[in-house]
This record gives C-alpha cells, sequence and structure tokens, in this order.
C-alpha cells in the first residue's frame, strides 16, 4: 500500500469502499460481450496527515486517458457555464489580444473556443489524441500531452506562460498532484491567475454523491486541503467560489506567492472557517460518510425492486461515467434497466462497464414507452426533465437516484 499522493504518510483509514469496479469509461462494444473485464477496487482512504480523501492508483492515466470517451460539448448546461466564465475572467482579469490563456485538459475545446471568438491568444493541453483533434478542426491550438512540470517547464521555454491558468475537473484526475500543480507554478507569469474547478468534498459528503468516486477520480478535495498542496508549491488562493457544477463545486483562484498586487478574497477565510467547523479537520468526520452510501443503495434497491414487482419497465437516461459507479456498486443490470440511452453517439451500441446495459440514442425512450426512466447524471437532471417531458404523454415518470431517491412527474 502506498502512501498519501500528497504528504506521503501511510494510509490507514477509510473513507469508503465501494468494492470492485471497472473503469467508468470503458465502454463495451457488442464483439467484447463474451470477454472478461478488469475490475479494479475504488477504495477511498482519508488521510490523517494532511485530510486528504485519494483513491490509491490502481490504475496509470496512461490507460485511462489516451482516449477518452467523454466529449465535454455534448451538454448544453455545461457550455453555457464555460462561456459564463469565459466572458466573467475576462473583463475581471482584463483579458485581451496581447494575454495568454492555457487551459489544461482542454477536451474538445468546449471553453476555449469562447476565448478565440474573443480574439484571446489560447492554447489547449489534453492527452487524448482522440478528443484534442476534434479540437483542432475547431481552429483550437491544442498540443497532445499529459500536464506536469516536465510539460510546464517546456511551454515555458517556447515563452507560452500564461496570463490565465484554467483546469476544469482536472486536479482531482492527477495522480501526482504534487507534479501536476507545481508545473502550474512553472506555467503561470508572475501576474498570472490561475482557476481550477473541481467538486467540494463537503458537497459529495452532504449528498451522499458516492457515484462521483471513479478509478480516474484521484483526489476528493477540501478547500482545507487544497490550500495546502497549492502552499507546498508557492502557490496561494486568493479566492474562492461555490459553483452548483457537478454536484456542488470549488472554483479556487491561485497566484504566484510573490505576487502581492492581487488583494485576498474574504471569502477565502469565511470558507476555511465553515470547513473547520464542520469537521474537516478531524478524522471522525470523514467516518460519517460510508454509513449514508451504504443506505442510499439501499433505498435505491427498495424503490427498483418494488416497481418490477409491480410489473413496471424502466429505463435509463444517460451513461456518464458516475452512472457506471452507481449500477456497479448497487449491482443494478437488465434484470432492473431494460437499456439507457445517452446523446453521445461514441457510445451507441455499446454496453456499460460491468453492468453491460445496452446504450441507445435517446428517440429509443419514444419506441418502448417506459414506466420510469432512470436520470444517472442527476446533476444535469432540470435539464433531462425538461428536454424529456414528453414521457408524461404515457404516464412515465422520472426517477432520480441521488441525494436521495426522488419520483418526478414530468
Ligand atoms: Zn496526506
Amino acid at each position: 500500500m502506498s502512501g498519501c499522493r500528497f504528504c506521503g504518510k501511510p494510509l490507514q483509514h477509510t473513507f469508503v469502499d465501494l468494492g470492485m469496479s471497472p473503469l467508468c469509461e470503458s465502454y463495451l462494444r457488442a464483439d467484447q460481450l463474451n470477454q472478461m473485464e478488469a475490475f479494479f477496487p475504488l477504495w477511498v482512504f482519508v488521510c490523517e496527515g494532511c485530510f486528504l480523501v485519494q483513491l490509491q492508483e490502481y490504475v496509470s492515466p496512461k490507460e485511462i486517458f489516451t482516449e477518452y470517451a467523454y466529449f465535454s460539448s455534448y451538454s448544453d448546461s455545461w457550455l453555457k457555464h464555460a462561456r459564463d466564465y469565459t466572458d466573467k475572467v475576462t473583463s475581471r482579469f482584463g483579458l485581451n489580444q496581447n494575454s495568454h490563456v492555457v487551459e489544461i485538459a482542454s477536451n474538445d475545446g468546449y471553453l476555449l473556443q469562447y476565448f478565440v471568438e474573443k480574439s484571446i491568444p489560447c492554447l489547449g493541453v489534453e492527452p487524448a489524441a482522440n478528443v484534442a483533434a476534434v479540437a483542432a478542426k475547431k481552429g483550437i491550438p491544442t498540443v497532445v500531452k499529459f500536464f506536469g512540470v516536465a510539460t510546464a517547464r517546456e511551454l515555458a521555454a517556447q515563452g507560452r506562460q500564461a496570463d490565465l491558468l484554467l483546469g476544469n475537473n482536472v486536479l482531482a484526475h492527477v495522480p501526482d498532484i504534487n507534479d501536476f500543480v507545481g508545473g502550474l507554478k512553472v506555467l503561470l507569469k508572475p501576474s498570472g491567475v490561475i482557476t481550477m474547478e473541481f467538486p467540494h468534498l463537503a458537497r459529495l459528503m452532504e449528498g451522499n454523491q458516492f457515484d462521483t468516486i471513479y478509478h480516474e477520480h484521484f483526489s476528493y478535495l477540501s478547500l482545507i486541503a487544497t490550500e495546502k498542496i497549492f502552499a507546498a508549491h508557492g502557490l496561494i488562493l486568493f479566492d474562492v467560489e461555490e459553483l452548483a457544477s457537478h454536484g456542488g463545486s470549488l472554483r479556487i483562484y491561485a497566484k504566484q506567492a510573490e505576487n502581492n498586487a492581487m488583494p485576498i478574497s474574504p471569502r477565502v477565510a469565511e470558507l476555511r472557517q465553515r470547513e473547520t467547523a464542520a469537521g474537516f479537520t478531524r478524522l471522525d468526520h470523514y467516518f460519517t460518510f460510508a454509513k449514508q452510501v451504504e443506505e442510499t443503495k439501499r433505498a435505491l434497491l427498495d424503490f427498483l425492486i418494488d416497481a418490477k414487482r409491480a410489473g413496471k419497465s424502466i429505463a435509463g437516461y444517460g451513461a456518464p461515467g458516475k452512472g457506471n459507479t452507481l449500477l456497479n456498486y448497487c449491482g443494478i443490470r437488465t434484470d432492473f434497466l431494460d437499456y439507457t440511452v445517452d446523446r453521445n453517439s461514441y457510445k451507441h451500441g455499446r454496453f456499460t462497464p460491468g453492468t453491460r446495459i445496452p446504450i441507445h440514442p435517446p428517440e429509443r425512450i419514444n419506441q418502448t414507452r417506459p414506466d420510469y426512466v432512470l436520470i444517472l447524471p442527476w446533476n444535469l437532471k432540470k435539464e433531462i426533465t425538461k428536454q424529456m417531458a414528453h414521457i408524461g404523454e404515457w404516464g412515465g415518470k422520472f426517477v432520480v437516484p441521488i441525494p436521495k431517491v426522488e419520483v418526478i412527474d414530468p
């Protein structure tokens, strides 16, 4: 067993153990159904030294991220989030044609496209070649690389240091968090600003959001742990926002420790104080989570078993990575869900990893008219219940599994 990925102390306290699961983005083709699948532990620890909640590196990122099925542009609400962010930071930090914006894990260019629209020079860094190719087609310069100190030094040597260095849902996804944050320090101009978004551990615990735990998601971050990690690399958090995205995220703003020009917002101390009061500096607080998770599983299975006993049909909506943690941990297969649907055509004709539920285009729901539609990407439930409101025509209802099992009339 290895030590804490930040401070190196031995990991000996379980946060939650979700059993064995396959990689959540490894959707199966029909010709793979007769083969076995690799399952890895989803066993999450909390470090007694720095309180970083973490999965060990059971699988190397090279296996996970070199061909990645997730295309950010498929969600309307995520695109709006990206556009709003772009407008906000452009005006707050006075970005213009002389600035340089770098996004780490830039995916298909879903966000940088809005900087391109404003004629602000930008660069994407993205390890998945198939996803980066989509960005390049849209005219967004993208280098295909994993980010860390080595990549940062290469880019800095080419004069590509950043005025704005951003990453959404990447900080939590890097196994070597010290190499990653060390790289941020190198690539940031002396006067530059870093923004990073990641799911907030406090929201994850409050909402029983255990389905946001998967092998690609190595760290589960509080503000307190994040501040320690950034400080160890000469970076200071000067602002923080709490966002609704991904079940509740933090957007942190960081600067070089040497940069005194930027004032520190009172929001940082206020959130640090709230986390301390809630128990994030005490181990016993972390131990409450596993019990909530087990109860969520029992409640969802109770609902599904009752529905099937009453002769109802159930389909899924969405085949997101988080859905696969939920399905595998709860043991939900085609005995409960006839199929699921997704807007991402990459997934059509494929099967969910581990549970092997077929994935169809959304139109399938209109053809089979299920009694219940289980929404797997519950963070998008507003958007989905609106898009799919027509299931009410045949008396269909939505089921949201998390934070608690809830049946919604269209
Ligand atoms: Zn630690």
